[in-house]
């Protein structure tokens, strides 16, 4: 069988099965990040992502943008679990004519943002190859009591998100997002999220892992899903590449939150729907049209 009649998460899954992994694996495939043994009070955070020149981005785009996502999106994973990052590797994959200021480009974009998230690049690998690909792997910490899963949503819950959806990859966007680990952080230290994950592939399709997970449904609220300018409710709910983080709350520590962004407006985090019993049912609004 081909992968394509198989599925990615499918084949993941695959993987997973075949895998012995150590049993001091705090845990492994499944979330943001794979959570390991570390200190007396903290985990560390592990996590890779690879792009390649024409599935996600083309060589028409700026090599120092190309540079800044392939660890911003690094960066997302490590906030979604509540932690900080620290330390990168980054491999590269080079066709012979790349021009050596396309290399330095990426770096210099790289750099960039490891400076303003404390980030050290320590080592990495370097290969020639029919297309450019870089591959970030990322640790990162975080302590245990403000380590937030995807498996933790209890019926009942708010479901919110930290920004606007849609059209990233339209408008760019996705080249240049900050990744939100201000807001994760002050999330854990404040509200202990019940889950949290980022939204890579699309609202729609990311919600549904943390409902697997916790082994719960969601009804989402249409007029509530923030849309960025000009995009539609099925564009905010499926697109993807927002990298905004996608949280629970209890209905406590919720109505918490509103209060407290309606007193300082320092961060706005949009409610969009609830946590249902019903198990990995996800209720989409009526306006969506997309499948
Ligand atoms: P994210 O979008 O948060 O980066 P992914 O959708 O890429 O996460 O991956 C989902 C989960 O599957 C993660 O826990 C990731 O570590 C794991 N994973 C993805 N690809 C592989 C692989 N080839 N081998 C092992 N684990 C993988
Ligand atoms: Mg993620």
């Amino acid at each position: 069988m081909r992968i394509t009649q198989f599925g990615e998460f499918e084949l993941i899954d695959l993987i997973r099965k075949n895998l012995r992994v150590s049993p001091k694996v705090i845990c492994g495939i499944g979330d943001d990040t794979a959570v390991l043994p570390y200190t007396k009070d903290r985990y560390l955070l592990f996590t890779t992502d690879m792009m390649a020149q024409g599935v996600h981005f083309t060589a028409r785009m700026k090599s120092e943008a190309v540079g800044y996502k392939a660890l911003a999106c690094n960066i997302s994973d490590i906030a979604a679990m509540g932690g900080v990052p620290t330390f990168a590797v980054v491999s590269i994959g080079l066709p012979k004519s790349t021009k050596v200021s396309s290399v330095e480009g990426i770096y210099r974009g790289m750099q960039d943002l490891a400076k303003d998230f404390g980030v050290s690049i320590v080592g990495g690998d370097t290969i020639k190859s029919d297309k450019v690909v870089i591959n970030v792997a990322l640790l990162g910490e975080v302590e245990k009591n403000y380590l937030v899963t995807r498996n933790g949503a209890k019926p009942g819950d708010r479901i919110f998100v930290s920004g606007p959806l849609g059209g990233s990859l339209k408008d760019g966007r996705h080249l240049m997002f900050v990744p939100r680990v201000a807001q994760a952080r002050f999330l854990v230290r404040n509200f202990k999220p019940s889950a949290m994950m980022d939204i890579s592939d699309g609202l729609a399709g990311d919600l549904n892992h943390i409902l697997k997970a916790s082994k719960v449904g969601a009804k989402l609220d249409e007029k509530s899903i923030p849309r960025y300018k000009g995009s539609t409710l099925s564009q905010a709910l499926t697109d993807g590449e927002d990298f905004e983080l996608l949280f629970t709350l209890s209905e406590a520590k919720a109505g918490k939150l509103l209060n407290w962004q309606e007193k300082t407006k320092q961060w706005f985090f949009y409610p969009i729907g609830l946590i249902t019993a019903n198990c990995k049912e996800l209720i989409l609004p009526k306006g969506f049209t997309h499948f």
